[in-house]
């Protein structure tokens, strides 16, 4: 996933940038208008847009944006003085914003929550997947999953191949979850197997899970 960071403020910039890239993001940065317009030419899920800039301001080029047909995400980054120009922001077509100062953790939460947005719903063996929910059902029957068993499941659903435990529990160690051992992936595992039912999640002695359809 690939981030359009414009912000004029160099250390916060660069923090940003480190954070970004440690969270596995592919980051373009521009500090002006200017260099953001030239940047949004090439591929871009998400951009991060401070609202005041050197040339000019963040809203009316989110306005341009979308005036042009562009569909990127955007999340500005406001400071506190700049409320007023984030409902602003929001009308022109922004999806979200943060405050500065804003926790980091809070920053990537939202940006998660815009690139899910884009996700398409994924299908197989009746049970369906939806990102921007974080929902899974089967048969349209919404299934009661909790936020772990969802990522195993669309872990196990997205792949072909068999899943290592390793790989299962790298997707559950994120910023949002507890840390899930060993033995607590079983549970999970188990508990996930009597909801989706069937028998689609297949154990891999020595090795992982595979779904199966
Ligand atoms: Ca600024």
């Amino acid at each position: 996933m690939k981030i359009l960071l414009v912000e004029d403020d160099t250390a916060l910039r660069e923090a940003l940038e480190e954070l970004l890239l440690r969270e596995g993001y592919a980051v373009i940065k521009a500090s002006d208008v200017l260099s953001a317009r030239n940047a949004l030419g090439q591929e871009i899920d998400l951009v991060l847009l401070d609202v005041g800039l050197p040339d000019g301001d963040g809203v009316n080029l989110c306005k341009a944006w979308r005036s042009e047909g562009v569909q990127t995400p955007v999340v500005f980054l406001t400071a506190k003085d700049e409320e007023l120009d984030v409902v602003r922001g929001l009308d022109a077509g922004g999806n979200d914003y943060v405050t500065k100062p804003f926790r980091m953790q809070e920053l990537l939460s939202r940006i998660r929550a815009q690139l899910r947005r884009n996700q398409p719903e994924i299908s197989r063996s009746g049970i369906t997947l939806d990102p921007a929910r974080l929902q899974a059902s089967r048969n349209g029957e919404i299934l009661l999953l909790t936020v772990t068993e969802y990522k195993i499941l669309t872990k196990l659903i997205s792949s072909r191949a068999i899943i290592t435990r390793t790989a299962l529990l790298e997707a559950l160690w994120d910023a949002d979850s507890r840390f899930v051992d060993d033995n607590t992936l079983s549970v999970h595992i188990s508990r996930l197997r009597e909801k989706v039912g069937g028998s689609h999640i297949k154990t891999v002695r020595g090795v992982g899970y595979q779904w199966v359809d």
